[in-house]
């Protein structure tokens, strides 16, 4: 698939650009790997259906019986992007984020364990790996005779991941590695780990570079099972290197560009866990619809009353619309775009978001029955409280988003040019990803025009449309004007950042959504199609408010105030005002 030449959609909106091209006509599953895929969801139901109650008491045991993995393996559900030359299934992002989406109905340990291995664990290897090193490892990891691991953080490095302190010192035809690594998904079981290590002194920190590392290899040892919160059944242990030998055959990539590895790997692994989401999101509005037609009170279905409905509705919509955007952000890679990493953080960040409140909402609609662990719901809840913490926090995420369109609209800005470096270098260097695509962005020719409206879009959604087209006027005048504010000190100044993300991952939505409904249009005409259009019109309602919220408190706020009561109970660490 050749590269197709975008600035990234998100990041020419922000300069009033909507580049149409790469958004419309909404990007469809081909036709093999949509038969591939009725397949495999059909075997799921018969692989995963039957062990309901197993995956409850798992949950309570906190393990994940290796008989019941071997299954997963037989399955192929550790081969899925593996290309079918070296043994795998050969699937897309579309197909493989769909995939993910039917396990994450069943069992969200199972989705990890599976995501873990695929979009992380592996991608490193997809990625970055010589032929040489593709032929040696890719058909073990599709058999599941290796299960993969992503080797990042550490206990002084999450967010900030270029402070990770393992070492590794080259020697002869050697590497040497040290260190330990933290809360390592699939680590009690895998075989293949992508360690990440400092090697070399240059900068700060030194360079970083990337490591294959199995586990037969002397010196490598596992911690024992965490004690979780949620994903209980899935594995999650430390990872130490004690004088590991590492052939130099096994670095990936080069030496020296572990950090830009680690994020592609991230950037382009973020599609499984909004696929999770999605089905997390199905499998809840199946539960709660249920519920809400069976319980009664007051002799009615709580199903009747406006409270229950507009909880269902909106669980709703949001199924729809993470759905949207996380299909297009598979769309976008399986299409060949480079440019895609502020709409797949944005992906994470909206789906991940959508399905806290969708399994809080379902708690809820449950009462006191969603609090008992007899019910799903408590640890639907537990389980996807992790989603907004791992492959990048939402909040880490939020300042990608945002610095990265501020980045593009200072470089237009000459007389502001000389700064950048500064904010590029600075606080979120763990998730850096600015420094590979923003400052390059600016000079990159495009092949599309880009305009400032929307076109050949049905009557029918017009309005929306209208809107959308609107805000991104807007848009592109808060950014200029944020940073025409804050200058240099724009990276302290985090209140506004995130109101400029929490505007662009709205903006982001609206235009995945009116292309799904325009795709919908298209196909069953606007009578079929007309409940996705209502879902079109609440969401954009809804997101109207927010963005004109957003954009009106970027000027009027009291965020001073905020921050200095944060710095006040910060520095006494407690409650001040108590009543007795
Ligand atoms: C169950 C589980 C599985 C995991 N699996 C893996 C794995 O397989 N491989 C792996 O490498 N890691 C894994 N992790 C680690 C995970 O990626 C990290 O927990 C995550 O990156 C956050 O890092 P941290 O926990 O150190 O939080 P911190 O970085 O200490 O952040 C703490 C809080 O501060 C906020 N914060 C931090 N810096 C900033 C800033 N500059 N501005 C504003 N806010 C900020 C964060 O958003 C967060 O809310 C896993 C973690 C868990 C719990």
């Amino acid at each position: 698939m050749p590269d197709k030449a975008t600035t990234g959609f998100m990041r020419s909106l922000c300069m009033g650009q909507i580049e149409q091209e790469v958004l419309f006509p909404f990007p469809v599953i081909s036709p093999d790997q949509k038969e591939m895929l009725h397949d495999i969801t059909g075997a799921l139901e018969d692989l995963l259906g039957s062990h309901t109650e197993d995956f409850r008491q798992w949950d309570v045991d906190g393990d994940m019986p290796a008989e019941f993995i071997d299954q997963l393996k037989e399955f192929g559900l550790f081969s899925l992007i593996i290309p079918e030359a070296h043994g795998g299934m050969g699937l897309g992002n579309m197909a493989y984020s769909r995939t993910l989406q039917e396990v994450g109905r069943y069992d969200a340990s199972v989705a990890v364990t599976i995501g873990a291995h695929s979009s992380i664990g592996m991608r490193g290897l997809l990625l970055f790996g010589t032929d040489e090193q593709k032929d040696r490892y890719l058909p073990k990891l599709a058999s599941g005779e290796l299960i993969a691991a992503f080797c990042l953080t550490e206990p002084g490095a999450g967010s900030d991941a270029a402070a990770i302190k393992t070492t590794a010192v080259r020697q002869g035809d050697h590497w040497i590695l040290n260190g330990n690594k933290l809360w390592i998904t699939n680590g009690g079981f895998a075989g293949f780990f992508t360690v990440f290590a400092r090697t070399g002194t240059e900068g700060k920190h030194g360079k970083m570079t990337a490591f294959i590392v199995t586990r037969d290899m002397a010196g490598v040892s596992i911690g024992p099972h965490e004690e979780k919160m949620g994903l209980r059944a899935s594995s999650t242990t430390t990872v130490q290197f004690d004088d590991v030998h590492i052939p130099t055959e096994n670095v990936l990539a080069e030496p020296g560009m572990g950090f830009k590895v680690a994020m592609q790997i991230l950037n382009s692994g973020r599609t499984g866990l909004g696929g999770g989401s999605v089905g997390g999101m199905k499998h809840l509005i199946e539960l709660s619809t249920r519920q809400a037609n069976e319980r009664k009170t007051f002799g009615q279905p709580i199903s009747s009353y406006g409270l229950v409905k507009e909880k269902i509705g909106r669980m709703v919509v949001d199924c729809y619309t993470s759905e949207a955007v996380v299909t297009m952000v598979g769309g976008l890679i399986d299409g060949g775009y480079k440019e895609y990493a502020v709409e797949a953080a944005i992906s994470k960040v909206y789906a991940t978001e959508c399905l806290s409140r969708s399994a809080d909402e379902a708690l809820q609609i449950a009462g006191g029955n969603g609090f008992m662990r007899e019910y799903p719901y408590e640890r639907i809840v537990r389980d996807s409280r992790i989603n907004r913490i791992f492959e990048g926090t939402n909040e880490i995420l939020r300042l990608f988003i945002a610095l990265t369109a501020i980045n593009d609209v200072a470089s237009q800005l000459k007389d502001l040019s000389a700064f950048m470096k500064g904010i590029l270098n600075d606080p979120i260097k763990g998730f850096g990803v600015l420094s590979d695509y923003a400052l390059k962005h600016a000079q990159l020719k495009t092949g599309f025009g880009g305009s400032a409206e929307l076109h050949n879009l049905h009557e029918a959604i017009k309005p929306q449309a209208d809107l959308f087209e609107d805000q991104t006027r807007y848009l592109a005048q808060a950014a200029d004007r944020i940073l025409r504010k804050h200058g240099k000190n724009i990276i302290g100044k985090q209140f506004a950042t995130k109101r400029l993300a929490d505007i662009m991952i709205d903006l982001f939505v609206m235009a995945c959504t009116l292309s799904r409904v325009q795709a919908s249009i298209d196909a069953l005409g606007v009578e079929k199609a007309s409940r996705e259009i209502e879902i079109l019109r609440v969401f954009t309602s809804d997101a109207r408010v927010r963005i004109k919220r957003n954009f009106h408190q970027i000027d009027n706020n009291e965020d001073d105030l905020l921050k200095a009561l944060a710095e006040d109970a910060c520095e006494v660490e407690r409650f001040r005002w108590d009543t007795i």
